[in-house]
């Protein structure tokens, strides 16, 4: 009898593999459907190399290896949480702001049940997707009218299509800056048809640069937040209410991209005062833009604020459908923004809860890992990360453990479940308390023990 037939009848069955010891706790943790596909595609894999090649193992601890492969990988191709102990808050790698309770229910709530998303309850006919979320805005800066789109990058490009398609728009020259991810303004500015005239130099720029430069063909001057860099030494740059008062004396728009979008003074925390939302309307900006889930402390969004007749060109403009935030969106943002009105974003946006935490409630968290795990509690910084706040941080008290290999403790600690992203400096393991959640330390702590 052929070789083939011979190995292909020792395969064992799906039902036989179904009940062997070994993938019950698969089964309890993946459940049946998955393990029953993980077992056909073993199987599957088995035949086809017995067909081709007349061998293959067909013993079921090698099968079974193989099954529990592949529902790792399974579990791999969705987001996985993780404990973020390194310190920076906004982390973009990480998925960026946390959402407040509140938030997170809401977009339970909406993606569950149908809503009022485009419908009036009052009169029964069509609404408007933005209304609520544009009302909040308004309230909470002052500005005419507002407008929600994907994010912050979608904004440019709709406000330079929109406004400043084949005419110039002027930015200083310490502005064209890489927003991350490899996307530059001036790529943007391209894209998008508007033709871009830099002035000044990369480290100073004057307002009669900007006079000089404006022309009939001008149809903005733009200015971009250097959220993710700093300059410092021989730097100048107009203030936002010259350039204001400038465009507005020679009849082209002032735009300002704020990048992350304070509402709330971040002074007060000992860091560097990152401009507000509210500070740069008051400097008679036309237009502003800014992202939702970096200091608002919400949703990936780009909210642009300004003048009621310019959103209303921005919303006619066909990108502006092309660009919407759906529902979950403006779940999440309405309740973040609900938090403002009350008064309560310190106490209920993540952001600024991080933000606010108090020295000494972090470090005697420290002291509490330290008891439970060894090493010892050291001074250093957290930062605010996201492009905001480059060069300024938190003081804060790092768990600091001993290692004879960090990078391969930092592995391991990507390794457990759930993982932890921690940092290394002076050979040492860091682990910053301000960014792990209160439910994440039982968790943090099996796991550092677990290492050590
Ligand atoms: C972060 C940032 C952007 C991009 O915002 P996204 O919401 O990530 O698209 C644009 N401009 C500035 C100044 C930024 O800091």
């Amino acid at each position: 009898m052929n070789d083939r037939q011979a190995l292909l009848r020792r395969l064992p069955s799906v039902d036989s593999l179904l009940a062997h010891s070994a993938l019950q706790e698969q089964i309890r943790v993946y459940g049946r459907e998955l393990v029953v596909e993980a077992i056909r595609s073993q199987l599957d894999n088995a035949r086809k190399r017995i067909l081709d090649s007349a061998q293959g193992d067909v013993c079921e601890s090698a099968l079974i290896n193989g099954i529990e492969d592949f529902l790792a990988r399974e579990e791999d191709s969705s987001l996985k949480s993780l404990i973020n102990a390194t310190g920076v808050i906004i982390h973009t790698n990480l998925g960026r702001a946390l959402l407040s309770k509140s938030a997170q229910e809401a977009m339970v709530g909406a993606a569950a049940a149908y809503n009022t998303l485009e419908f009036d309850l009052a009169t029964g006919k069509r609404g408007s997707r933005l209304a609520q979320a544009s009302q909040m805005l308004r309230d909470l800066t002052g500005a005419e009218d507002a407008l929600v789109v994907n994010n912050n990058a979608s904004a440019l490009i709709l406000i330079l299509s929109a406004l400043a398609k084949e005419r110039e728009v002027v930015i200083s020259r310490g502005q064209l800056v890489e927003i991350g991810g490899g996307f530059r303004i001036p790529a943007i500015m391209r894209e998008s048809g508007a033709k871009l005239v830099e002035v000044g130099a990369t480290n100073r720029t004057r307002i009669s640069d900007y006079e000089a430069a404006l022309a009939d063909r001008s149809a903005m001057i733009l200015r971009v937040h250097s959220s993710n860099f700093k300059q410092i030494g021989f730097v100048e740059q107009p203030a936002l209410a010259e350039l204001t008062a400038l465009a507005r004396s020679r009849g082209v728009l002032a735009v300002d991209d704020l990048g992350s979008g304070a509402l709330i003074d971040t002074a007060q925390f000992g860091l560097d005062h990152e401009p507000t939302v509210q500070e740069s309307l008051a400097a008679g900006a036309d237009l502003v833009c800014f992202s939702g889930d970096k200091l608002l402390g919400g949703p990936q969004a780009g909210i642009i604020l300004g003048k009621l007749n310019l959103l209303s060109q921005l919303k006619r403009h066909s990108l502006a459908r092309a660009l919407r935030v759906d529902k979950l969106t403006y779940a999440a943002l309405i309740a973040t923004l609900e938090h403002y009105r009350r008064g309560e974003a310190l106490q209920k946006a993540p952001v600024w809860q991080m933000i606010s935490r108090p020295l000494h409630d972090i470090r005697e968290t420290a002291e509490k890992w330290a008891e439970e795990v060894g090493g010892s509690v050291v001074g250093g910084e957290s930062t605010v990360g996201g492009g905001s706040l480059p060069g300024t941080a938190l003081p804060t008290a790092l768990l600091a453990l001993a290692s004879e290999s960090p990078n391969r403790a930092l592995e391991r600690l990507r390794q457990t479940n759930p993982p932890v992203i921690a940092r290394i400096a002076d050979g040492r393991v860091l682990l910053d308390p301000r960014t792990v959640l209160p439910e994440q330390e039982t968790d943090l702590l099996a796991a550092l023990k677990s290492i050590v």
